[in-house]
């Protein structure tokens, strides 16, 4: 029996001892992803949600892949559905800002006000506030990390890049995930990008046959225990 489905059944047995709620009320809740066990990898997506994340969680559903979006808050405002149904499907969402500045180039009170109002608006959305931030172009300071810090967030960087902004190409943006995939990595896509959304369902395929399962960045980085304002991974030149 895996070790999986033996948990499973041990907190079913703990629920039918405490609670003998009437049968069928609620679904076990699946076992959490163990990363030692299994070959993880994290997909992320920034900037959104954007137009074509109902597509993108049509295609996630399809294949049982979760994924974590880097959201800006203006477009969960003006997509807070988009926002619900990641949060309803399993999916981690991260704060990526509101308006998407450099957090290196702007007052601290700015700063404050971008990660704030991007909060509320995925709390007004989805119930749940991010517990992640990702600064927008992954630029941050000593001073962006204490800010982080306030609101109890670690700041997440990527491993590696799809450069799907740049090449806009569905074979190209599947040749290059699978060049940076690697076990544990935290891989840059984004879903205002229709080819990205376009290239998915080939490329969950091929992660999936190479033995990897999609998980959350919050699943990857358990292990690292990271704390409120740390980086990770941590950049080249980075000063703590
Ligand atoms: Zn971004």
């Amino acid at each position: 029996m895996s070790r999986q489905i033996s948990s499973l059944l041990a907190i079913a047995a703990v629920c039918v001892t405490l609670a003998p709620a009437p049968a069928f009320a609620q679904a076990p809740k699946k076992a959490p992803v163990d990363c030692e066990q299994v070959k993880c990898i994290a997909l992320t997506f920034d900037d959104g949600p954007g137009k074509y994340a109902g597509t993108l969680l049509d295609t996630l559903k399809k294949y049982d892949a979760k994924a974590t979006f880097f959201l800006e808050g203006q477009y969960v405002t003006s997509r807070p559905t988009y926002v619900k149904r990641m949060v309803a499907e399993g999916h981690e969402v991260g704060n990526h800002s509101y308006k998407h500045p450099d957090f290196t180039k702007i007052e601290t009170w700015d700063i404050r006000s971008e990660i704030k109002k991007t909060q509320d608006a995925v709390k007004k959305a989805s119930g749940v506030e991010p517990k992640l931030l990702r600064p927008p172009y992954g630029m941050a300071d000593l001073q962006v990390s204490d800010i982080a810090a306030e609101f109890g967030m670690p700041m997440i960087l990527w491993t590696g890049g799809s450069e799907d902004w740049k090449s806009k190409n569905v074979a190209a943006i599947k040749k290059k995930t699978l060049e940076v995939a690697k076990r544990d990595g935290i891989i840059l896509m984004h879903d205002w990008v229709k080819q990205s959304v376009d290239a998915m369902p080939s490329i969950v395929k091929s992660l999936q046959k190479k033995g990897y399962t999609l998980v959350t960045v919050s699943d990857i980085v358990k292990r690292e225990e990271l704390e409120p304002g740390d980086i990770f991974p941590v950049p080249a030149g980075w000063e703590n």
